[in-house]
This record gives C-alpha cells, structure tokens and sequence, in this order.
C-alpha cells in the first residue's frame, strides 16, 4: 500500500492517511515551476533553518525553483526539499561530489538511532537493528537474494541498471513501539497501521519485527540461524512479513538502479505493480522468498472480483490517475489491477514494457506530466489501441490460474 505526502511550496506537508495498510512508499514534493539545476560536478553546500533547528547540508541540488527553493542530495542519500523561507545560505565549489563510503555512513546512521541499535552488513545493504543479531541476518540474506534477482530480471529483459551509489540502508525494530517513534515524525499517527515503508525522503527502508522472533534472543546465542529462520517462517504472520519485506526492497532497489527517479513522476500503478510483482512469499523455502513473478493469488482473488463492476476506463485510470492507489477506498482494486497489468506486461509485452521503463527512467525529480501525456507515453511503446488491449489483457488474465 501506499502514504504519500505532498509538500507544495510554503504549505505545510499534508498528510494523507491510509487505513490498515501493509506496507508503503513515500513520494511528494510538487515545486513551482521546478527546473532542473545544471552546473559543473562539485558540491553544493546549503544551511537549513526548519522548526528551530539549523542544518548544513553537503552534496548536490538537483533541481532549483523559480521562487529560490531547491531539491538538493546530500551525501547521506537523504533528499532535501528545501523552501525559500528555510535556505539560509548556500555556496558551491569544484570539488567533485562524493557520497559517504560504507563506514562514513554507518557512523552517521548509527550517531542518530537511540542507543541499543548495531549495523550488520552484507555485500550491498547495512542493515541497523535492535532485534536480535539472528532476525537482522535473516533479512540481510533475503534483501541479498532479491538483489541478485532483480539485477539478472532486468538484465535478462535487457534493462541496463547501474549499481547503487551507496550502500543501501535498512532499519529493523525490535519491536511497534521502536518503530513508530522512528517513524512518526515521516508518517505522523499513521505509523501505527504502517508496518514498513521505503522513504524515497531518506532513501531507507523501515519496519519492525512483525514475528515477535525477538523473544527467541530468550533462546539464548547458541540457537542457529535456520533455527531462528524457521521459526520466523512458522509465524502466522510470516507470509505478510515476507511480503512487506520483499515489497518495500524492491522499491529501493527500483530507485537505486537507475529503474525508476526519486521525486520524478512516476505513475504509482506502475510503482506498486512492479512491488507487488516481485513480493509473491514462498514460504516452503528457508527464505521464505524466491521465486520472482510467481502469480500472486491475493491479488489475483482481489482483480476477478473488482471485474464483476470494472468500468470501461479502468486502464485508462489506472494509467493516469494515481489516486486510485493512494485512496483507502479505492487502493486494493487498483493495486490489484496493478499487478495485473505489470503481470500481463512482462508475460505478453516485453519488449515494448523495457522500452517503455527506459523512458520513464530518465525522467527528471519534479517534473509531472498530464494525464494526456502519460497516456501518450504509454501508448507509444506498448499499444496504440487501448481498448484492443484492454480485451487482451482480460482475456489473458482470466486465464491464469
Ligand atoms: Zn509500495
């Protein structure tokens, strides 16, 4: 599921609320006339004044607006949406920008967690924790595995994805309470029904122990790893723990490989479709995760039913109007529908859906196009004739079983 902020020029951020969702992703940030900021490659350095406190703030401005804003990366991999009222100072130089290595990263992480919180590393993530040591290795050889299978998905598809430019981050609180202290001050109250999400903000991944495995600490250092696994993956809750973890990576990993741009528009159907693509839980493998593009049945069950009262402009919405996805109402339908199209795409349509990922790629933060030129979009590398297609997908999807 998904929360999204919006944050538009001077105006408070507007929180828009999801009921009992699994799992989300964070994107806002709507400039004034945004333009994409061009210099030399050295670094940019900006003072932020916001709500009493005072930053400074090392890396790169993305995009600057009319009215003195600016979009800046910092050196952390935290994106800064900074208004004019709040930019206090800002100066350049040549110096080429660097972001932080493994180790710089794991201090300036570990120095703003609360005490208790150590770092597990594996070859592409740093993964903070307060769980046990066991828990956090569990999720490092998950967010590993979907790792490689995402690379050689979109390789064998020929995407040419390029290697994050840092370590990628994941935090995992021992228990709700951890995690919604931390997380409260990106999602408010609505913390308390989001049990993980990917900032695209922060670049990081959030969630907590959603087993209670924390109580097998009790089992003492000597109970195994596959010990500790296979209890996680007996949980009743296991299959949805999986899924989230799987979900929310595989929005990190989309957004650190050049697949999709952070704050660029990218069409939440199209976003979510591919999450809900990748999550399909295999829990008779000690994972608990392998298969990429298995069909996914919940959302499978969840399409026939809308079917029965699905409007002749469905696709045509789902295209182009993204909140379908971030309305409580409306969201299981149109996630559900998500993963069909994603489904029926990369099955039917190959192809044209690489061709038509590349473009979106390139997108710039903050640009958004109309409702009118996403479908143009669409329609230039997948089909000209919608409704033909749509009579294919149905068809198609009526029969996977
Ligand atoms: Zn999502």
């Amino acid at each position: 599921m998904i929360f999204y902020e919006k944050n538009r020029g001077i105006e408070r951020m507007k929180r828009r609320r999801i009921e009992i969702v699994s799992a989300l992703c964070i994107a806002f940030s709507v400039f004034p006339s945004a333009l994409p900021h061009r210099h030399a490659a050295g670094m940019d350095y900006v003072t932020v004044s916001r709500g009493g406190t005072t930053s400074h703030v090392e890396g790169r401005i993305l995009v600057e607006a009319e009215d003195g804003g600016v979009l800046m990366l910092a050196t952390d991999g935290v994106l800064w949406a900074v208004q004019p009222q709040e930019l206090e100072k800002r100066t350049s130089d040549q110096v080429p920008l660097k972001m932080l290595d493994r180790k710089q990263l794991t201090e300036t992480v570990l120095a703003s967690l609360p005490p208790g919180f150590a770092a597990y590393d594996t070859a592409h993530y740093v993964i903070f924790y307060n769980t046990s040591r066991g828990y956090a290795q569990w999720c490092g050889a998950l967010y590993e595995r979907l790792y490689r299978g995402f690379y050689n998905f979109w390789s064998r598809r020929g995407m040419k994805l390029s290697d994050p430019e840092m370590p990628l981050i994941a935090m995992v609180f021992q228990d709700q309470a951890d995690y919604v202290d931390h997380a409260r001050a990106e999602l408010g109250e609505a913390s308390q029904q989001i049990v993980g999400y990917y900032s695209l903000r922060s670049n990081r991944m959030m969630t907590y122990d959603l087993t209670g495995s924390d109580q097998l600490r009790n089992g003492g250092p000597r109970a195994t790893s596959a010990q500790l696994i296979n209890q996680v993956l007996a949980q009743p809750r296991a299959e949805s723990l999986v899924a989230t973890i799987i979900h929310e990576a595989t929005h990190q990993l989309a957004y650190n490989s050049g697949l999709q741009t952070r704050y660029a528009d990218n069409p939440v159907w199209l976003s979510e479709g591919l999450a809900v693509f990748f999550e399909t839980p295999d829990l008779g493998n000690s994972k608990g995760w392998r298969t990429i593009g298995a069909v996914n049945y919940r959302r499978l069950d969840q399409f026939s039913r809308y079917f029965a009262n699905r409007p002749e402009s469905s696709l045509a919405s789902l295209l182009t109007d993204d909140e379908r996805l971030r309305n409580s109402r409306t969201a299981p339908d149109a996630y559900a529908e998500s993963w069909a199209l994603c489904y029926f795409l990369l099955k039917k349509y190959p192809r044209e859906f690489s061709n038509y990922l590349s473009e979106l790629g390139k997108k710039e933060p903050l640009v958004y196009d109309t409702p009118e030129e996403r479908l143009a979009t669409f329609r230039r590398h997948i089909v000209d004739d919608l409704s033909e297609f749509d009579a294919e997908f149905i068809r198609f999807i009526g029969g996977v079983r």
